[in-house]
C-alpha cells in the first residue's frame, strides 16, 4: 500500500521509533473516523445535524443545553453518538506491537468512545471521560450503556425515578478534569516520541514537552491539509491505520 508521506520521512521516523524508549500516543477524532464512526465537527455534519435536530452538534453537547432541554439532548445523544460504533483498526494493532515492545508508555484518548472492544492498553487515560460510564447525579447509582440505550426517551435513574442519568462524559463548557490533565502533561512530557493521531474535539491545549535540552519527535496526523498552529515536526497526511503498521 502506498503512502502519500516521502519515503525518507517514513524511514526517519521508523528509525526514531525505534530508538525511543517512550512513545506515548493521543487518539483523536481521526482514530474514530478510521475506526467508522464519524466528525460531527465538519460542516456537512453540523448541517445535517441542525436540520434533524434544530441545533448543531456543539450546541447539544454542552452542559446548558443538557440541564435546559434534556429529552432533546438524549434524542440527540442516544441517535448519534451511541449508534456510532467504532472499532479497532491496523493502527491499534501498532500500538500493541509497541507496547509489547515495552515502548508505548501511555495511550490518551480525547475521544469519549474510548478504546475499541478487546484492545487493552497498560495505561490510558481518557481525558473526556467514556460513554460506557454513566451516573445518577442525585444518588450516584451507575449505569452502563446498555441502559442508556434502552431507554425510553431520557434513561432515568431506577432509584431515584426522576432523575436523568448522566453520562460520564465532558460536555462542552466543562473543564477538562485537572487531576486527568496533569497526568497526560507528565507522560507527554516525558516521551521521546509523541504521536498526536488526530484532533480534539475540545481543541484543548494539551501542552506537550517544551524543554529545549531535551529532544521529543512530535509527529501530528491529520487528513487536513491546513498547517496546524502546533509546533510539530512533521505533519503526517496519510491513513494513521497505514502509516502506523509501517513504522513499527
Ligand atoms: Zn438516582
Amino acid at each position: 500500500m502506498g503512502l502519500e508521506t516521502d519515503e525518507k520521512v517514513v524511514n526517519y521516523i521508523r528509525k526514531m521509533v525505534a530508538q525511543a524508549r517512550s512513545v506515548v500516543a493521543v487518539l483523536g477524532i481521526e482514530m474514530l473516523v478510521e475506526g467508522g464512526g464519524y466528525d460531527l465537527d465538519t460542516n456537512e455534519e453540523t448541517y445535517r445535524v441542525e436540520e434533524l435536530y434544530g441545533y448543531t452538534p456543539e450546541d447539544m453537547l454542552s452542559t446548558s443545553f443538557f440541564n435546559a432541554k434534556v429529552e432533546r439532548f438524549f434524542r440527540f445523544y442516544k441517535n448519534e453518538i451511541l449508534t456510532m460504533e467504532v472499532n479497532a483498526t491496523p493502527a491499534y494493532d501498532a500500538l500493541l506491537k509497541l507496547q509489547a515492545q515495552g515502548k508505548l508508555s501511555a495511550v490518551i484518548c480525547q475521544n469519549f468512545h474510548g478504546i475499541p472492544h478487546g484492545i487493552r492498553f497498560h495505561k490510558t487515560i481518557e481525558l473526556n471521560g467514556n460513554i460506557n460510564s454513566n451516573k445518577c447525579p442525585h444518588c450516584n447509582k451507575l449505569f452502563d450503556l446498555n441502559y442508556m440505550k434502552n431507554a425510553a426517551g431520557i434513561p432515568l435513574c431506577d432509584n431515584c425515578k426522576k432523575t436523568a442519568v448522566r453520562p460520564n462524559i465532558r460536555l462542552l463548557g466543562e473543564r477538562v478534569n485537572a487531576k486527568l490533565m496533569t497526568e497526560a502533561a507528565n507522560v507527554c512530557e516525558a516521551a521521546d516520541v509523541l504521536l498526536i493521531m488526530g484532533k480534539d474535539m475540545y481543541n484543548d491545549r494539551l501542552e506537550y514537552n517544551t524543554d529545549p535540552s531535551r529532544s521529543q519527535l512530535k509527529i501530528l496526523f491529520s487528513r487536513e491539509q491546513q498547517l496546524s498552529e502546533r509546533k510539530v515536526d512533521f505533519v503526517i497526511h496519510d491513513e494513521i491505520q497505514l502509516f502506523l503498521p509501517a513504522i513499527v
